[in-house]
């Protein structure tokens, strides 16, 4: 296959930057499902803008405050500063956002914001957004998009990117030949046990970077949600029993339904209690109880969890309900810079698979869809400038490349899934193990300070008393 541009991922980040591609140039959007089972399209919460002026240190406080300080700063202000442009966007592709009778926007507020800066269409607000842009994208005569294909690797020589390999849905593989290959690929909720995301996200993008030494950034840092329905079936997605459910009153039991853990403490802080809880009761969920939420107020704020504890057989107005800590979110990945290109020439990632460092170590609530979306549209900017800027890549090399490349290891996809798998697993293990290990380096300097500080004090004491 030929084509100018290959994404692959067809979430918010992947059709943003197609919609903001030339229409001259011949796109290809595969994904490894169908163009509704993505990430994007299950955010509820909703969507931050910079309101105005007013609120711009406030919102970059925010942002830099939930991250704990390990923000790229040019990566906030980048995306604060580019919000507004991103929304009318989308509002000409025809998102509707809540708007009160005058037609001006309704803002919400979330965890960790000091502010009513989030944009939202009822509590669907992803798919709002994204339902629209898959419409405006498939309105293009210049782009395909290809369901149940799966990108498997990328095709390169000295660092450059020629094309990729693909898997179709009837398990043929095909090489692709192309300019630029984008990952949108999205988060890696798949390879955990309890995850919010969608199953089929394995960081899949984050595997091919590690197999090529492209670089990666906070390959660790994962958000986790504290509560998420407890389910027996590994396959089930994680269904979020959100934080509000705890702001109006839900407490949390232990196996013998006794309170561990003060309900309204930070997410990661919850997330910890409650690990240490099954482990200690050998359980594989708590119990949260719903049923301090007077009945109407639980029913009218909360009518999508209570539709989902009685479709999984349990009644919130009568019974306690399973809940576990689940995987919910990315914030580390593929290195990119702030135009969103990788370490590895003509290749470029966007939304939750690349990092820009953004959100530091924890992402702040209705950041991810406005970054997603943000750096896509860069990394589309940038393709426009590097084609007009830099020297036309020899066709005739490019196609030996592809021509020669093997394709011998992908046909096993149970293996290459395992494999792919194992380098995820083991890069986040070693990333785990290097942070604990300088965690430790820092207390022992901090303690030898300590001591030497003691000791210093100790002799000038002495000092003082001889001199006396
Ligand atoms: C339950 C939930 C609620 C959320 N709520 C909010 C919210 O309120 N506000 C907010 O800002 N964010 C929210 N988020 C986070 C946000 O939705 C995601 O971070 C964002 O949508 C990611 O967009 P994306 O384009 O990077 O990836 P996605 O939308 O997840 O898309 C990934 C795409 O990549 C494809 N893909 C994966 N691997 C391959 C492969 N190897 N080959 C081909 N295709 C592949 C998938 O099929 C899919 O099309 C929420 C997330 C979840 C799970």
């Amino acid at each position: 296959m030929k084509t100018d541009i290959l994404i692959a991922g067809c979430g918010c980040s992947g059709l943003y930057l197609a919609l903001n591609l030339p229409r001259e140039k011949k796109i290809t959007i595969i994904t490894k499902s169908d163009v509704e089972s993505n990430d994007s399209m299950l955010a509820q919460g909703g969507i931050c803008m910079l309101k105005d002026e007013s609120d711009y240190d406030s919102y970059f406080e925010d942002t830099m405050k939930a991250g704990h300080f390990e923000n790229d700063k040019e990566s906030v202000d980048i995306m604060i500063r580019s919000s507004q442009g991103v929304i009318a966007d989308l509002e000409k592709v025809g998102v509707r956002f809540a708007k009160d009778k005058d037609g001006n926007f309704l803002f919400t507020k979330e965890g960790a914001h000091s502010h009513h800066r989030i944009l939202f269409h009822e509590d669907i607000t992803g798919k709002e957004i994204t339902t629209h842009l898959l419409a405006a994208v498939r309105e293009l005569s210049n782009v395909t998009i290809l369901e149940y294909t799966t990108l498997l690797d990328v095709i390169s020589k000295n660092n450059v990117c020629y094309g990729a390999v693909i898997r179709h849905q009837d398990g043929t593989l095909e090489k692709v030949e192309t300019d630029e290959v984008v990952m949108a690929t999205g988060g890696v909720g798949g390879l955990f046990r309890h995850s919010t995301n969608f199953r089929h996200l394995t960081g899949d993008g984050v595997a091919i970077a590690i197999k090529h030494g492209i670089r990666l950034k906070n390959v660790n840092y994962i958000q986790i949600h504290p509560t998420t329905f407890y389910s027996e079936n590994p396959e089930d997605r994680s269904f979020l029993i959100s934080e509000s459910v705890r702001g109006e009153g839900a407490k949390l039991y232990d196996k013998d339904y006794h309170r561990f853990v003060n309900e309204l403490l930070p997410r990661d802080v919850v997330s910890e209690a409650i690990q240490k809880q099954m482990k200690k009761d050998k359980t594989e969920h708590v119990w949260e109880d719903l049923r301090p939420i007077p009945t109407i107020q639980l029913k009218n704020h909360f009518p999508n969890i209570v539709e989902h504890c009685e479709e999984q057989g349990y009644d919130p107005e009568k019974e306690c309900i399973p809940v576990v800590p689940a995987q919910h979110y990315y914030m580390g990945g593929v290195w990119v810079n702030h135009e969103s290109e990788t370490s590895m020439n003509h290749l470029y990632a966007v939304g939750e698979t690349a990092c820009n460092g953004v959100h530091g170590k924890n992402r702040l609530a209705s950041n991810s869809l406005l970054e997603s979306m943000v750096f896509a549209k860069r990394a589309a900017n940038d393709m426009i400038e590097k084609e007009k800027a830099a020297a036309p890549v020899d066709e005739a090399t490019k196609k030996a490349i592809i021509d020669a490349f093997d394709l011998e290891e992908y046909k096993d996809a149970e293996a290459l899934e395992k494999k792919y798998r194992t380098l995820v697993l083991n890069a986040m293990e070693e990333a785990d193990a290097e942070d604990q290990k300088k965690l430790e380096e820092k207390k022992r300097i901090a303690e030898a300070n300590h001591e030497k500080l003691k000791h210093e004090v100790n002799v000038h004491a002495l000092d003082d008393a001889v001199n006396a």
